[in-house]
């Protein structure tokens, strides 16, 4: 059968036009059947996707949204429907951050910002890995990331061609990092679809890298780093130590600056604090533009804020941004955080967010809390409880107390992150797969003997979960 491309995409158009229009009849249903602000931040972020027969499907920004609905609005859902479908109707949700449908930055909350869902595949036969939703138009300009963000946007237009290369960004925790890397990939790729533009983090670079060595790929592997226009590596700390990685990375750096290919990298230190990094490759990470981002000052706290809300199609008063900014200095994920838990929290009681709510809220999140637990968090308490170098833990260092802290901090990380066995191990100085296991059940076994250890494992247990927003 001869493949006619057009009538596909004529059919395409169809069915989008039909879902769309479906999905708007069930929204003017829903809209008057729910307070306006759960409207606003759980539905309008839903675009629909197709219709097939008589199952709409739609996308939803993440799995939370889906749970949340089915919670609370399942029978609201299924009525409208079947009111708008039929008795067979049916919908289907999928998750567009794995998806990537929109050629729009963010989940577009309000109607008139919009854009067509775009379900063409890149030009690209490879995965770029690139979050369409981090982008420079919804980065906010301040004097913390000033100069990160110029050299960024000034390689983002010239990739390889400014003597930024590499351009290295190092900062503090949810500072825009990886944000602003993305938002280089997919600059880079809007104005030319046909580069290569690859970005990942240190650890699934690292992890790659191993099973390149099982399957006895690691040409393969070399190569294709090799052929990319643009490298971005995000967290490049966690490769410290990993020697047989480093070793490849400097390879495909040199052979990638060579040739006038722009490479990325961010990390949470500046190149010469990495410790334990390689004299030669500091050198090379600091050829180029070591930028680093420090936290934002109040007004660019409030500019954020101001964006975000505006986001979810929500507006809340100048009093109440600042409120919040005065209270969340440190990191702009713990802005986010918060603001969305203040929305989740008066959608759910469909509340007006007035000042006792966001003052409530902010003072759950602001006691220096974390979104969440991380297998540095874990080792950092550890090891602070143990008063050893957390470094060691991630050594060949036998000395009994560091054993210990290793495996408590191994088997902590096994049963509050969702980590793999594989993952944990990367991050106890890369350490096979059955070193954790082995860990898991010495602490298993002492668990049940011990309980001094028992004792000790509780309360870090407690102390790291509490860290949580
Ligand atoms: P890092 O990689 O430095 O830990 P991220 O890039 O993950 O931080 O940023 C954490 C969150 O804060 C992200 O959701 C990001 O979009 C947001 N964010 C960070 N900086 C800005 C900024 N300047 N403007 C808007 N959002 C920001
Ligand atoms: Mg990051």
């Amino acid at each position: 059968m001869e493949f006619n491309q057009s009538a596909l995409n004529t059919n395409k158009i169809e069915t989008e036009k039909n879902a769309k229009e479906v999905w708007k009849e069930c929204l003017s249903i829903i809209k008057d059947n729910v307070p306006y602000i759960t409207y606003n931040t759980w539905f309008l972020p839903i675009k629909p996707f197709e219709l097939e027969n008589n199952t709409l499907k739609i996308f939803v920004p993440n799995n939370f949204f889906i749970e949340w609905i089915e919670e609370h609005y399942n029978t609201l859902i299924n009525r409208t429907v079947n009111q708008v479908l039929g008795a067979e109707g049916k919908l289907v949700y999928i998750v567009y951050e794995e998806n990537y449908p929109f050629e729009e930055s963010t989940a577009p909350a309000k109607e008139e910002k919009q854009k067509p869902v775009v379900l063409e595949k890149k030009k690209n036969e490879f995965e770029s890995f690139l979050n369409p939703r981090y982008t420079f138009e919804n980065f906010i300009k301040g004097e913390g990331n000033q100069l990160a963000r110029a050299a960024a946007l000034a390689i983002a237009d010239n990739p390889g061609q400014t003597s930024f290369n590499p351009l290295f960004i190092y900062g503090g925790v949810g500072l825009g990092k990886t944000h602003l890397m993305h938002a280089i990939g997919n600059k880079i790729l809007e104005k030319d679809s046909s580069k290569k533009v690859i970005y990942l983090s240190s650890d699934a670079f690292t992890v790659e890298f191993v099973e390149a060595i099982q399957s006895d790929r690691v040409n393969e592997f070399s190569a294709f780093y090799k052929s990319m226009d643009t490298l971005i590596i995000d967290d490049i700390q966690f490769l410290v130590g990993k020697e047989k990685t480093l070793d490849l990375f400097f390879q495909i750096f040199n052979t990638l600056h060579q040739s006038g290919k722009q490479i990325v990298l961010s990390s949470d230190k500046p190149p010469k604090e990495l410790k334990g990094l390689n004299e030669r490759l500091i050198s090379r990470f600091s050829w180029g533009l070591t930028a680093d981002i420090q936290p934002p000052d109040f007004e660019t706290r409030v500019a954020i804020l101001k964006n975000k809300s505006e986001s979810f199609g929500l507006e809340l008063s100048n009093e109440i941004y600042e409120y919040i900014a005065h209270n969340i200095t440190s990191n702009i994920r713990e802005l986010e955080g918060c603001l969305i838990k203040i929305l989740a929290t008066s959608s759910l009681s469909s509340k007006e967010i007035d000042f006792a709510l966001v003052k409530k809220i902010v003072k759950e999140v602001s006691t220096n809390k974390q979104v969440s637990i991380s297998i540095d968090y874990i080792t950092k308490v550890v090891c602070d409880y143990f008063k050893v170098d957390e470094n060691k833990v991630r050594e060949k260092n036998r000395k009994k107390e560091i054993v210990l802290a290793r495996q408590i901090a191994m088997y902590l990380s096994k049963i509050l992150t969702k980590s793999s066995l594989k993952t944990i191990g990367l991050h106890f100085g890369g350490r096979d797969h059955s070193t954790v296991i082995h860990a898991f059940n010495t602490m298993e076994q002492m668990l049940e003997k011990d309980s001094n250890v028992k004792e000790i494992i509780e309360n870090l247990k407690n102390k790291i979960e509490m860290s949580v927003v």
